[in-house]
């Protein structure tokens, strides 16, 4: 398969294109979701327990040749601005949420795969709250961390930013792809 999305239109602060193979993927990095610091874990179909086992994730993702990660950058007004990671939080899963959509009108869900940042956001309050199934199995996607992938270690290694300056908030993704 031939990539041919044109990212520039998303307005991302960065995306390259990186080695699947300096990807580590460790279960301590989803562990950290079991202590629940953003209040999701177990309240969200996209988000650990609910997810997938850690093994099964590996196996999938190095299934991909290729990847590439990207970012979106927003301002705050200091590093405790809680609504303004909320406010960016939501653009950047409505921004992936695009990227998704235009991904599987033109490639079959086995081509690619999408992880972003933190729960998923499509629906105002997630159906697992209620006992239900996911709504959208077809549009959530999880984050990179619950499956493993330390972000900051990652974004170095592939040459992305980590830290983009003071009172900022920088959002990660990564497309797999073949
Ligand atoms: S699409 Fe809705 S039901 Fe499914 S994980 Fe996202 S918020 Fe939950």
């Amino acid at each position: 398969m031939l990539f041919k999305l044109d990212l520039e239109k998303y307005n991302f602060k960065e995306y390259k294109a990186f080695d699947v193979n300096l990807i580590s993927i460790d279960p301590r990095v989803r562990d950290m979701c079991a202590q629940n610091l953003c209040g999701f874990y177990g309240r969200n179909h996209m988000c650990p327990p609910s997810i997938k086992e850690i093994d099964e994730w590996k196996k999938e993702i190095f299934n991909f040749n290729n990847a590439i990660m990207v970012t979106k950058v927003y301002q705050a007004e200091s590093s405790y601005d809680i609504e303004a990671m909320i406010e960016g939080s939501k653009d950047f899963q409505k921004t992936l949420s695009g990227l998704r959509e235009e991904l599987s009108n033109e490639y079959s869900y086995s081509d690619f795969l999408l992880l972003g940042a933190g729960a998923c956001l499509i629906c105002e309050k997630c159906s697992i709250l209620d006992d239900k199934p996911c709504r959208f199995p077809d549009k959530a996607f999880p984050s990179v961390e619950a499956c493993g992938i330390d972000v900051m270690s990652l974004s170095k290694k592939a040459g992305v930013k980590y830290n983009n300056g003071k009172n900022t908030i920088t959002y990660f993704a990564i497309i797999f792809y073949n």
